[in-house]
């Protein structure tokens, strides 16, 4: 058996033809790249993010490139609710009738500074952000994501998820969290359903959350969200079936 590295994947072209994928963030930086990279090999996206604008403007880029015609869903995950989930959730099932894919990648930073001065207001909207939107969401979109025969689940961690680094705060707990989580929803559905769910963390790239992170950073040194698209093409199609409970590197 040949195994494949995610980073050097090469995705035939029509691999996610007939799916049904939801890209959290869609707007802007590695979501969007992600929303258009599924669209262009041949995936249904919902595009989900909590700037409307932002979201049309990537539905215009995907139409004009030829993709299929996505759907918008709008949603601030900081003060979305259990019961805007499920409406999210059954309108999902209402319209695709399941789910192919589900990207958790919308994020933010929150401060970075020492836990001694770390705001609480600051922790707990980083923490709903980045892990708690996501257990809802998931949550929601289980009864969907049922309905595929090969569903994905896919979360954005970071190296901050995995070890700790000073003045990195709610952000690496968060991505701590997120890798969790991840671990058990794989164990629990490893055994009783068709889907996979892993983690995957970007890597250094060249997006506004990275700038901000390292503000004396040269961009143009960092890969685009667009190089870094093999392995998310990897873990959403089929190549990857089979694989649950791993946390991959993009780059
Ligand atoms: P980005 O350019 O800042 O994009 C973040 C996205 O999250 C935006 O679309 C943003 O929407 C959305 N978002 C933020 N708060 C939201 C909320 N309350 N409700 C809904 N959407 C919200 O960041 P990025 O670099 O592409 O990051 C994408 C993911 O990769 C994040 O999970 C991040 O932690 C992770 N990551 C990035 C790097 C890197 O080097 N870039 C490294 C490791 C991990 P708006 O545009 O509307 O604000």
């Amino acid at each position: 058996m040949t195994t494949i590295d995610p980073r050097q994947y090469i995705a035939p072209a029509g691999l996610l033809e007939n799916r049904v994928i939801l890209v959290t963030g869609a707007g802007a930086g590695i979501g969007r790249a992600a929303a258009s990279t599924f669209a262009g090999h041949g995936a249904s996206v919902i595009l989900c993010g909590r700037t409307t604008a932002k979201l049309e403007q990537v539905y215009d880029e995907i139409v004009a490139a030829g993709g299929a015609r996505p759907a918008i869903a709008p949603l601030c995950l900081e003060t979305a609710t259990e019961p805007d989930y499920r409406k999210l959730g059954e309108s999902v099932l209402a319209e695709f009738g399941r789910i192919d894919g589900l990207l958790h990648n919308a994020g933010l930073l929150g401060e970075r500074t020492s836990i001694a001065n770390y705001s609480a207001t600051s922790w707990n909207r980083v923490l709903q952000v980045n892990l708690t939107a996501g257990f809802l969401l998931t949550k929601a979109l289980l009864p969907a994501l049922r309905e595929s025969p090969s569903a994905s689940v896919l979360f954005t961690s970071s190296g901050v998820g995995r070890r700790g680094r000073a003045y990195w705060g709610a952000y690496a707990v968060s991505k701590f969290g997120v890798e969790g989580l991840s671990q058990v929803l794989a164990a629990e559905l490893e055994q009783t359903s068709n889907i996979r769910v892993n983690c995957i963390n970007p890597g250094a790239t060249r997006t506004a959350m990275r700038a901000a992170a390292y503000p004396a950073e040269d961009p143009l040194a960092l890969k685009t969200p667009a190089q870094i698209m093999p392995a998310y093409l990897y873990l959403m199609g089929p190549d990857s079936e089979g694989l649950t409970g791993a946390s991959v590197d993009a780059q």
